[in-house]
């Protein structure tokens, strides 16, 4: 009996079980997921959480719920892999063996490295939505809030879902606005990029949706420490940003026990052929979801389009056939832009996000780069999708490889900007 043995049961790690275990024969192959908890969180949803949109419970449900049968769950935290004997140690002291190991572990928020982040203030004026914990007490925070200066931070990328911090921003206007205490919040964007976005083109498409919105945008901005005792970020170049009340976006990291395995690069990832998805250094280490090192968005929809590819790869290589599919990098995410809108953008490693129609070319539904009742829709049903297509690891009909059809061109969405 050969076994494959899967770190982590969040969004990757899930969908590959639910994708190999029909493919792989139950009498040849074991498939067991180790996870620490027993508890899956929609991620996504944290970010409405904040502002009372979905409540804490609307993003909880039990892990074991979406694993196949056939497959095994062990809860336990991973201590270590030992890639030389094909091992997995766990902290309790369980050793768990394997003949191909699928690293989705994902990536986490990390206030423990920035001086002066995890102190005295933080869940009093200092903030964070990328945890479970930290978005449930900022949606406290917020129903009392008075107003202030609000400062919305990113420390440095990568970042999981890279747009989450300005969808936070963009909701955070809308909701001020609704209570009716917009001006009596000044809002200041602080990021390490050097304009809103990493890609210059839906950069400049969201940095005009800021100035209409009345928010000072602070970019190239290294956070080299926050000063409790005056509220300020302090940046490498000096620069200081006064708070009342801040909502950073902590340093995200790869597991600590990737770096331990002697598996990790200096962001705690595992580097992996953006193409396949292999470990660069083991034949049987492959990295899925945000735990890899691929240079694509750290996103559930890129979970989704690499794992798709990924699984025809696994099958083949295990079979000794070369592996024929190549990950393009395909991202596609929705920006919730507040009063009931969302724009959406569609991107690879190659062609940044462009203006256009999604899926259908002409037809959509969804519109990019484009700010539509339609495309705020899609975000809230996104939630259905995830619980009961995306992780069961049902065909949805969207390819895993990006399209440029429905699409202007760079070259022409140049032209009409200028
Ligand atoms: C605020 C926010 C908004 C987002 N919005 C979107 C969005 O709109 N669209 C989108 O596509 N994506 C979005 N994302 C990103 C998306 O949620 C992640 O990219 C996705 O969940 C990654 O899946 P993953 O399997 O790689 O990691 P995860 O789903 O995080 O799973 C990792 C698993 O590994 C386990 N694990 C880690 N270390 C250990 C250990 N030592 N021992 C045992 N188990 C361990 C964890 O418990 C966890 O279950 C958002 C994320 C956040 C935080």
């Amino acid at each position: 009996m050969k076994r494959l043995l899967i770190l982590g049961g969040g969004t990757a790690g899930t969908m590959v079980a639910n994708k190999l275990r029909p493919r792989l024969h139950a009498d040849e192959w074991s498939i067991t997921v180790v996870d620490q908890d027993d508890v899956h969180l929609y991620q996504p949803g944290y970010l409405f959480i904040p502002f009372g949109i979905y409540e804490p419970t609307d993003v909880v449900k039990p892990r074991e719920q979406f694993i196949p049968e056939g497959v095994e769950l062990v809860i336990g935290a991973i201590d270590k892999v030992v890639p030389d004997n094909n091992a997995v140690l766990l902290t309790d002291g369980r050793t768990l063996g394997y003949d191909q190991l699928v690293i989705a572990s994902g990536t986490t928020p990390r206030p423990d490295q920035t001086p002066g982040m995890d102190g005295e203030e933080f869940g009093k004026s200092i903030h964070e939505f990328y945890s479970f914990a930290g978005a449930t007490a900022l949606a406290d925070k917020l129903k009392t809030w008075e107003g202030g200066r609000l400062v919305v931070h990113i420390v440095d990328m990568p970042i999981k879902c890279p747009v989450a911090p300005l969808e936070f921003t963009f909701l955070a206007d809308a909701f001020f606005t609704e209570h009716g205490i917009r001006d009596q919040v000044e809002i200041t964007y602080v990021t390490p990029l050097p304009g809103a976005f990493t890609k210059p083109i839906a950069s400049r498409y969201l940095g005009g949706m800021l100035d209409e919105r009345k928010i000072a945008l602070e970019s190239d901005f290294l956070v080299e420490h926050i000063d409790e005792e005056a509220k300020a970020l302090v940046s490498y170049d000096e620069r200081e940003v006064p708070f009342d009340l801040l909502v950073t976006i902590p340093l995200n990291m790869g597991a600590d026990f990737v770096a331990r395995s002697g598996l990790a690069d200096d962001l705690n990832y595992v580097p992996v052929d953006k193409g396949t998805l292999l470990s660069t250094k083991h034949d049987n280490i492959w990295a899925v979801g945000d735990a890899s090192n691929i240079p694509a968005s750290k996103a559930g929809s890129v979970a989704h389009f690499s794992v798709e590819i990924f699984t025809e790869n696994f099958l083949r290589h295990i079979d000794g056939l070369p592996m024929m599919e190549k990950f393009d990098g395909h991202a596609n995410c929705f920006v919730e832009s507040g009063h009931g809108k969302a724009m959406l953008i569609d991107f690879n490693y190659d062609t940044e996000p462009l203006p256009g129609k999604y899926p259908l070319p002409g037809v959509g539904p969804f519109s990019l780069l484009k700010e539509t009742e339609i495309n705020h829709w899609g975000k809230l049903m996104f939630r259905w999708i995830y619980w009961n297509a995306l992780l069961p690891g049902k065909e949805l009909p969207l390819p895993a490889l990006m399209s440029m059809a429905g699409k202007q061109t760079e070259a022409e969405t140049v032209e009409m900007a200028s």
